[in-house]
This record gives C-alpha cells, structure tokens and sequence, in this order.
C-alpha cells in the first residue's frame, strides 16, 4: 500500500482549452470540460495544486497502439470520408492538436498515479478507437496509449483498465485482444452502440434500465475477478457519466448517488490493494449538460478526497 499510504497529492490534469470545432447542433457536448474544470477550480479540489496542462502524445507514444498508415491519414487530413463519418467529427488541425492533447493528458495522469497513488485527467476515455481506424467520437484510444507508455517507461508491467462508460471499450479490448499483459474489463449497456461488440477479457452487459443495485454488484464482482485474473500495477478508470437515467445515449438507470457508490467502490478497492488509479471521464450526453457536469465534478471529488 506504499503509494496510498503516502498521498499526499492529486494531481488533476486538464486540456478543455484545445478546443475541436463542431458544426452548429452536433450533439457532442465539447463545452462540458470547461464547465468541468471551472467548478474543480472553484472547489479547490486539487488542494493548492495548480491544475495542469499536459504535453501533446508524440508519434513515437501513439504508434504503441496505433498503425502507422492510420496516423499519417490523421495527421495529414487524408482520412477517408467513411473514416471521418465513422469518427463523428470533421477533419480540422484542431481535431489532430485535441486528440494529442488527450492522449497526453491520459499518460501524464498514468505516470502521476503511479507516483503519488491516484491522480485525475478531465477528459479522455476515447475507448472506440481501434490500432487502425476511430469510431464514435474517439480519434486515439488514449488509455490504451497510456498503458503502453507506461510499459515502455518501465513504470508498469501490468495494467487494468476499468470501463465504466455506458458503451462498450471495444477499441480497447481489439487493442489487447493479444495481450496478457493488459487486462481489459467493461460495464455496459447490451443493446446500446457499439452494436457489433468487441471481446474484452471481461465483458458484463446489462439490460435496459439496469439500476443502481444491480449494477453495484455486478460491479463488485467483476472488479474482484478483473484484480484477481490480473494482478495490475496500475489501474486506469473509464469513469463514464453516460450510465445516469438522465443520459440521451445510455439506456440504463443508475442515479447519481448511484454514480458516485460506483466511484467509491472502485477507489476503496484500489485502495485496499494498494494499487495506483488513473481516472478519466469517458462519456456523458445527459439531457441537461449540468448532470454530465455534476456526475464528472463527484468522480473527480471523491478522488481528491483519497488525499490524506
Ligand atoms: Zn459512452
């Protein structure tokens, strides 16, 4: 329990000021993490700790879990119509400097919870975004980047990544499909998109308006299963807010004392093992943004509070 018995800080990382343009009523809610970080600001929940703003991923980082063929048509602004349609956003410089920026965020927050015990990004979670192409918002899969990073830094040989976003890690767990080193578990809706599922190394689908009991137990356990089949160095927490009954895209109907039980659970239990967490936010679509806000804003609350 070395790293949690010494935390002293939580390090909180943020990159909502590299903004991607969006046509007028693209249901993207890009505005969501600078309302985030102005009310993680306003609490001061990083302790007098300045937030921070990371270095972008370089190409050497993103090519860990990336094909070199899909990067250049990234970066170069030659992706395929289908390719960009399969994203959801257009193709900007912009796009490119965010999708970097939240890659790097992720890895910064890796290193800083492997040194001090937890730490926190304020955006990432982009789990369906495959080696060689993106889909559904995602451009980079940025826990996948981070956790390889972590392994060629040697900071990490073993990594769970914990996907608690409504919509199945499906990018993630093709990333890893071979990998015995990065154990890839996801909580979601079954009937909800990705609509062709991918295999995780563990999946739990839940049925329509699954609530908050049902999902706090299946959680447990397949936390408990995802430690133990595991044995990570480091987790990292796709810490969704798209499971709330409130949410356009979620199908399920956890509330948000529900949302925050999860975020508990999960950092008591890193906690008690003594594992390093890495949290980043995934998604959120709720019908008034402010809940997106809210349930992102407890996430990042309860880890600050892991400070001793
Ligand atoms: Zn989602």
């Amino acid at each position: 329990m070395a790293a949690w018995d010494s935390l002293i800080t939580v390090q909180i990382f943020y990159t909502d000021q590299f903004v991607l343009p969006l046509p007028d009523g693209h249901r993207f809610p890009m505005e969501k993490y600078a309302m985030l970080r102005a009310r993680v600001a306003a609490a001061n929940l990083s302790g007098g700790e300045p937030l921070r703003v990371p270095e972008r991923a370089n190409d050497q980082e993103i090519l860990l879990a990336h094909d070199a063929a899909y990067l250049q048509r990234v970066v170069s602004g030659t992706l395929a119509a289908s390719e960009i349609r399969r994203i959801g956003f257009p193709w900007t410089a912009q796009m490119v400097e965010r999708s970097r920026r939240s890659s790097g965020t992720t890895i910064e927050t890796c290193r800083s919870a492997l040194d001090e015990g937890v730490a926190v990004s304020l955006a990432g979670g982009t789990h369906h975004a495959f080696r060689d192409h993106g889909a559904g918002y995602c451009v980079f899969n940025d826990a996948a980047i981070a956790a390889l990073v972590m392994q060629f830094e040697d900071r990490a040989r073993r990594v769970l990544i914990v996907d608690c976003d409504v919509h199945q890690g499906d990018g993630t767990a093709a990333i890893f499909s071979d990998d015995p080193s990065v154990f890839t578990f996801s909580i979601h809706a079954g009937k909800n998109f990705p609509f062709r599922k991918g295999e995780s190394d563990l999946d739990v689908a839940l049925a329509d308006s699954t609530g908050d009991e049902l999902y706090l137990s299946l959680l447990e356990d397949g936390i408990s299963h995802s430690f133990s089949a595991s044995q990570p160095d480091l987790v990292i927490y796709l810490a969704g807010a798209d499971p709330f009954e409130g949410d356009r895209l979620g199908r399920l109907s956890l509330s948000k004392r529900g949302l925050a039980r999860r975020d508990q659970m999960l950092f008591s239990m890193c906690g008690d093992l003594g594992v390093p967490v890495a949290v980043v936010m995934a998604g959120g679509y709720a019908h008034h943004i402010e809940d997106t806000v809210d349930i992102h804003f407890n996430t990042v609350r309860a880890a600050a509070s892991l400070r001793k």
